[in-house]
């Protein structure tokens, strides 16, 4: 498979007045042609932070990029001015956000924001953009096209708004969307709609996904690969068999409201009990320790490598450390 997005050793911080906050710790990982690849964890794990560092619309000051790289094309985006972003941005590279209605331009026709690019990017004449915006409503399915482009998202429903996003995010046939708690905003029937046409699109288009979500729920019906952050880092990737049914890391466990307590109803296994971690002041070894139930003295004090075991599924836990304290690794129960 080819390789079009390497992230590697990432590191974004923000300015505030007492510490840089460390959003993102050297994140390491990469994005297949045609996949979909799923970030994901808990608001201020950094995920947000990673999308928006590869769109480079992170604001800096006072955001920085403290180290690494993001290579895509065999260029670093991380070293591009923003002139040289705005060619690869909407037409390379694009993303769709929670809440259309904040990145839908409420003035303008949802056509006219489909030409927009069109014409910037793809050099067509309005014409060409109008009859090609047209196509691309039906694509993502939205009905009477030819009378729904000229109106504006207001007139739009909630899973309407969403649609015309991903038509606009794809106007250009990116190599790469970049889609970020895309099913929030909405009530679930909606939800799986939504998930159903990016799982067409992949299909139809090819483009590679980068789904951004704080559900596991939401990525086994369109996912192949996860990658799960908490602390500002990666503590485990892995395929969706992987992640599922054979998950390694305690946080994972968590997500997946499988990690074995003593005296709980099931109910209560969804949450994990704590809050993470401060990154204006992040703990020295594992991000999770403080919330983990299987905290060693090594995870306080050194942060765990990434142990590999299998060709795509790596997992950062003293638990699978051969050099730490031999202790009983629990049964994973997930169902
Ligand atoms: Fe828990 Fe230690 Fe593994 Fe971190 S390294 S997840 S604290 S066992
Ligand atoms: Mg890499």
């Amino acid at each position: 498979m080819k390789k079009i997005l390497d992230v590697n050793d990432l590191s974004v911080s923000f300015e505030t007045y007492g510490a840089d906050v460390q959003a993102v710790r050297g994140i390491s990982f990469e994005l297949n042609e045609g996949e979909t690849l799923a970030i994901v964890g808990e608001s201020g794990s950094g995920k947000s932070v990673t999308a928006h560092s590869i769109m480079r619309i992170v604001p800096m000051p006072p955001g920085k990029f403290v180290g690494g790289s993001i290579m895509f094309n065999g260029e670093d985006l991380t070293r591009k001015t923003e002139t040289q972003m705005q060619k690869i941005r909407g037409k390379e590279i694009s993303m769709i956000f929670q809440d259309p209605m904040t990145s839908l331009n409420p003035t303008m026709t949802v056509g006219n924001q489909i030409a927009e690019s069109l014409i910037k990017h793809q050099k067509m004449t309005k014409k060409e953009a109008h009859l090609r915006g047209i196509e691309l409503l039906k694509v993502v399915g939205i009905p009477n096209p030819e009378t729904r482009i000229k109106q504006y998202p207001h007139q739009y429903s909630g899973g309407m708004r969403q649609r015309a996003m991903i038509a606009i995010a794809l106007a250009c046939n990116p190599k790469v969307l970049i889609a970020d708690e895309p099913t929030t905003a909405l009530d679930v029937t909606i939800q799986a709609q939504i998930l159903e046409l990016m799982r067409e699109l992949q299909v139809k288009i090819g483009t590679a996904i980068i789904l951004i979500t704080h559900d596991l729920g939401v990525v086994a019906s369109v996912a192949s690969r996860v990658a799960v952050m908490y602390g500002g880092k990666i503590v485990e990737t892995g395929n969706i068999d992987e992640i599922f049914y054979n998950p390694k890391h305690p946080y994972t466990w968590g997500l997946l409201g499988s990690m074995p307590k003593l005296n709980s109803r099931k109910e209560e296994l969804l949450a994990i009990p704590g809050s993470p971690p401060n990154l204006a002041d992040p703990p020295k070894g594992c991000p999770f320790v403080t919330r983990c139930p299987y905290a060693m003295k090594v995870c306080k004090e050194h942060m765990p490598e990434h142990t590999h075991l299998s060709d795509t599924q790596q997992t950062a836990c003293w638990l699978l450390d051969e050099r730490a304290p031999k202790v009983d690794i629990p049964e994973t129960a997930v169902v």
